[in-house]
């Protein structure tokens, strides 16, 4: 595995936080600290919402703003949703598609999950593509079956000049939020499965330079173990994104 071709992206996923005039400060302190750390990208992704002053604050620096959701419509009555080329007007160079509190509280499907990876893909955004298997399923040994499945669902269609603008986040449902991590040992397998499956779809090339992301408690305290591991290219993090100075200090650790 040839990790020095691809250039590991620390994303942010900020859930329901933060108001606009928060946001604005939030980012322009993480700006701060992440001011001429290149070796990495830098991303946060954020309420609807807060996307213009995000953006307003990020200017001149190097922190990308992103959404957490897209729908995959073009247009029309489906309140509440918005449209892969609104958030491309607004300036998102990103979006989250999949995320497993999308899955599991708001009837997200391997389906809808691929058909709102398109809309974002053909819009011009980055998608970041989240899977990961539950609890039952890990107890099971039935990982390596649920993400391979997931990972061919939810890139049906996708073209491999599309791919360049993918990144997949291996986010263990079981570590999303609860303090429990997966082991370095345990997100580099996945994240190496979730490439094999990559090369089987596309190409042995295609898949090593596929930035693959590990998702699930990361913090600063266990960032430069999970990241030195040769499959995992960078994480997505979320409550520790909150926090400027946990978070660039994550951005450190993939330097
Ligand atoms: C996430 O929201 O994708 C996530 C991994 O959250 P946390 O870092 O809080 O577990």
């Amino acid at each position: 595995m040839k990790k020095e071709v691809r250039k590991a992206v620390i994303a942010g996923n900020w859930k329901m936080n933060m108001t606009p005039s928060q946001a604005k400060e939030a980012v322009a302190a993480t700006a701060k600290l992440v001011e001429g750390k290149s070796g990495c990208d830098v991303v946060l992704c954020v309420p609807f919402v807060d996307i213009a002053s995000a953006i307003e604050a990020a200017k001149g620096t190097n922190v990308k703003i992103g959404a957490q959701n897209v729908h995959f419509e073009k247009k029309g009555a489906f309140t509440g949703e918005v449209s892969a080329d609104m958030l491309l007007e607004t300036g998102a160079e990103y979006v989250i598609v999949g995320h497993s509190e999308r899955r599991q509280y708001f009837g997200e499907t391997d389906e809808t999950v691929n058909k709102r990876a398109k809309a974002a893909l053909d819009a011009g955004l980055f998608v970041i593509l989240c899977l990961g298997e539950v609890l039952e399923q890990r107890q099971a040994g039935i990982t390596a079956e649920i993400i391979s499945m997931q990972t061919k669902l939810d890139l049906a269609g996708i073209t491999a000049e599309q791919m360049k603008k993918v990144i997949i986040a291996y986010e263990p449902v079981w570590a999303i939020g609860t303090g429990l991590t997966a082991t370095p040992e345990q997100a580099d397998e996945a994240c190496g499965i979730i490439r094999g499956v990559i090369a089987e779809l596309y190409s042995a090339e295609l898949a090593e330079a596929t930035v693959i992301q590990y998702g699930g408690s990361m913090n600063d305290g266990n960032a430069a173990e999970l990241l030195s591991k040769v499959n995992v290219d960078g994480g997505l993090i979320g409550g520790a994104s909150l926090v400027p100075e946990k978070f660039s200090k994550i951005v450190d650790a993939a330097q």
